[in-house]
């Protein structure tokens, strides 16, 4: 497997590719210059959003949130915690429904809060409803077997 990753910054959306021997949780943006693996999943708009789903060979997990929804609130932690557990064989990022209702309606989001994974620009899998740092890491993993854990 000498095959390169293409990891999108969840910050400027630039992306750069990672040779498998590169350590990606201390690699940096070529664009930007900001960690590619912050341990923290960033709110992204439409665009990074967009380029994440479109251009990143890792798979992708979204947490669709909104400030308002109590149980979105309480699962953030729980999310922060699942990201440095998951990345870098995974990227988590969040999208605040509010701010970005356009995206949030393309997906069909019903109820907040849903996760939804994608590989290779598809959705494979989503669930809604709060949950723990190790319910997130498991729903993650038992729909990505291939991924290193
Ligand atoms: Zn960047």
């Amino acid at each position: 497997m000498a095959q390169q990753h293409l990891v999108v910054c969840s910050k400027c959306g630039g992306v750069n590719r990672l040779p498998p021997s590169r350590n990606a949780m201390e690699a940096k943006c070529g664009k930007c210059g900001n960690r590619l693996f912050s341990g923290h999943p960033e709110d992204v708009d439409a665009a990074i959003f967009d380029h994440q789903i479109a251009r990143s060979s890792l798979p992708v997990v979204v947490d669709v949130w909104a400030p308002w929804c109590g149980p979105c609130k309480m699962m953030g932690p729980a999310y922060e915690a699942a990201a440095s557990e998951l990345e870098p064989h995974v990227r988590l990022i969040k999208l605040n429904s509010d701010n970005e209702q356009a995206v949030a309606a393309r997906l069909g989001i019903r109820g907040i809060p849903t996760m939804i994974l994608f590989r290779g620009g598809r959705e494979i899998a989503r669930t809604s409803g709060a949950m723990t740092a190790g319910q997130i890491v498991r729903w993650v993993r038992d729909r990505l077997p291939t991924v290193a854990a």
